[in-house]
């Protein structure tokens, strides 16, 4: 399998994964322009997509949903209350979209696909663990604190994408009227540099290839700070995996897993 992050943040999140011809799109907050965009300069093939995974309504991971769905005709997976509410947002117009429940894992051609109950102020989210017969990759932005529910699941992955969202010292002395700052540090926020090292050095192990931060605030934390966050809590540990930064702007690079 190979994953690329196509886009990390409040201005859009988009992901794309492939193994064996198909791939599979977590999350879409890009115009199709941009989309197409960003999967050419990786040189990704539209005509892959297979299904496209929805983890919340936030209209930075929902806004170009619809029309990814309708270009690839692809269906767009999620649970029933996301679904629901993102219909009622008409944000992304109508598409063909397919009930999931949590903790039941599914198959779309080469992957199987399992969903996680995630703790963050939407209808009903979900985080996934996307995996191959040879890999699994783990994907948990926009959540305020880490489960035990999530941090089992992402046991034994071969990559992970993981929030870093913000530096707390930085949010806290930063501009945000306060009632933002305890909507962002609240248990259906975000996470912290700090929590985003604790939830990546509780799943750290010698098969872990890479581990992405993502979710980086453009605001509130920089990305040396989440680097740092994270090197340290992979140090002495089981595992050391190559640590990257997703950005709003450019794909990271296609990671092979
Ligand atoms: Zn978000
Ligand atoms: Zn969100």
């Amino acid at each position: 399998m190979r994953f690329c992050v196509l886009a990390s943040g409040s201005s859009g999140n988009a992901l794309w994964a492939e193994a064996g011809g198909s791939a599979i799109v977590v999350d879409n907050g890009l115009s199709l322009s941009e989309f197409r965009r960003r999967a050419g300069l990786r040189g990704l093939s539209m005509d892959r997509v297979r299904a496209i995974l929805l983890t919340h309504e936030h209209t930075d991971h929902l806004s170009g949903v619809g029309t990814l769905s309708r270009a690839c005709r692809a269906p767009v997976y999620s649970s029933p209350l996301t679904l629901a509410a993102a219909r009622a947002r008409a944000e992304s117009g109508a598409f063909d979209g397919r009930d999931v429940s949590p903790g039941e894992s599914w198959s779309v051609g080469p992957f199987k696909v399992l969903p996680v109950p995630g703790s963050h102020d939407s209808a009903e989210h979900l985080h996934y663990v996307i995996s191959s017969e040879t890999a699994a990759l783990g994907v948990a932005t926009d959540l305020g604190v880490v489960t035990e529910k999530v941090m089992e699941a992402f046991q034994g992955l071969d990559a992970a994408v993981l929030e870093f969202n913000h530096d707390t010292a930085m949010l806290m002395t930063g501009r945000y009227p306060v009632f933002l700052k305890r909507r962002l540090r609240g248990p259906k926020g975000h996470l912290s540099n700090d929590e985003g090292a604790e939830f990546l050095a509780g799943i750290n192990h010698p098969g872990l290839k890479y581990a992405v931060l993502g979710h980086l605030s453009r605001n509130n934390n920089l990305p040396e700070l989440a680097l740092e966050a994270a090197r340290a809590a992979v140090e002495g540990g089981p595992g050391s995996p190559e640590i990257l930064v997703a950005s709003h702007d450019t794909p990271t690079p296609f990671l092979e897993i």
